[in-house]
């Protein structure tokens, strides 16, 4: 916390905080294969990219920052983990005024990285449409990563009462935007469709690597602006995240995907993680 190691149970953060009171900050979370932090320059770009977004100042360079992310990795000896930086504006008297917090606040947690159950990876996931929309655009930009999650938990919440562990949220027009925690893609006619950034959803980092990996498998990509619909009539449906990967999904709604995950969904699983793989080699510290 703020350049020091704290243990967890001394971890605490003022009441007077505006990332506590107002959700005023911003975070990434990153994942370590093997002590090395994956794609650490993409996640410190979409900080920086947050951070400029609401106007606040990161307290330390990107080089900085990676030296602290590794003494924390370091501290708790983990080898398969997952970071979270979490920066808030900081603690000051009441009101929304930026201004009235002088130092932002910054965390670097470290966990270890708990598996998700394989069959989740094997058979799918249930995921469901859900009624809470994706933040308009001009209202709080999806682009930013920022504290403030209501959003998306409102869309939790009703896609656990409908027994799916991901929803899918659509924009004010209707289009399909994302999930709650992760980018959503499905296979149509062979091409790999996923909804657009101008649907107004976060530029997943684990997205730009699967849409890397289409190009180089020869798999064609659309991005774009779909409805409902197109899940509904697709062959193949998937999520990603930096924790999940590449995810396949068995069901939206009431409707099944038979023999997920499917051949695509298949080779972008494999080649995501040889991907990674291959850069813990280059990258190792
Ligand atoms: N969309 C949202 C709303 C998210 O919160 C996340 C990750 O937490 C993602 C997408 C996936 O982003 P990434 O692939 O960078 O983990």
């Amino acid at each position: 916390m703020n350049n020091k190691l704290v243990a967890k149970a001394k971890a605490v953060v003022s009441v007077f905080d505006h990332g506590f009171l107002y959700g005023d900050g911003i975070y990434e979370t990153m994942r370590v294969y093997k002590g090395t932090v994956f794609k650490f320059n993409e996640h410190m770009e979409r900080l920086t990219q947050s951070a400029s977004m609401i106007g606040l100042d990161i307290p330390k360079s990107p080089e900085e920052m990676k030296n602290a992310v590794y003494q924390t990795l370091k501290a708790n000896d983990h080898k398969e983990a997952v970071i979270r930086i979490t920066i808030s504006r900081g603690a000051g008297p009441l009101g929304l005024d930026p201004a009235l917090c002088p130092k932002p606040t910054l965390v670097i947690m470290c966990n270890e990285f708990k598996p998700y159950p394989r069959r989740y990876h094997q058979k799918g996931l249930k995921i469901a449409f859900v009624n809470t929309r994706r933040n308009y655009h001009k209202s709080l930009d999806p682009r930013i990563k920022s504290l403030n999650f209501l959003n998306n938990i409102l869309a939790k919440r009703e896609a656990k009462d409908k027994g799916a562990s991901e929803a899918i949220m659509l924009n004010y027009r209707g289009e399909i935007t994302e999930g709650t925690v992760s980018n959503l893609f499905f296979v149509k006619d062979n091409a790999l469709c996923t909804p657009s950034m101008g649907s107004g959803i976060l530029g997943g980092i684990t997205r730009s690597i699967v849409l890397d990996i289409a190009k180089e498998l020869n798999i064609p990509t659309k991005e774009g602006r779909f409805r409902p619909r197109d899940i509904y009539e697709a062959d193949e449906v998937l999520i990603s995240n930096t924790s999940m990967e590449v995810m396949p999904v068995s069901e939206v709604d009431d409707i099944r995907f038979a023999g997920a995950p499917g051949r695509t969904t298949k080779a972008l699983s494999r080649a995501y993680t040889a991907k990674a793989a291959q850069y813990i080699k280059t990258e190792k510290r």
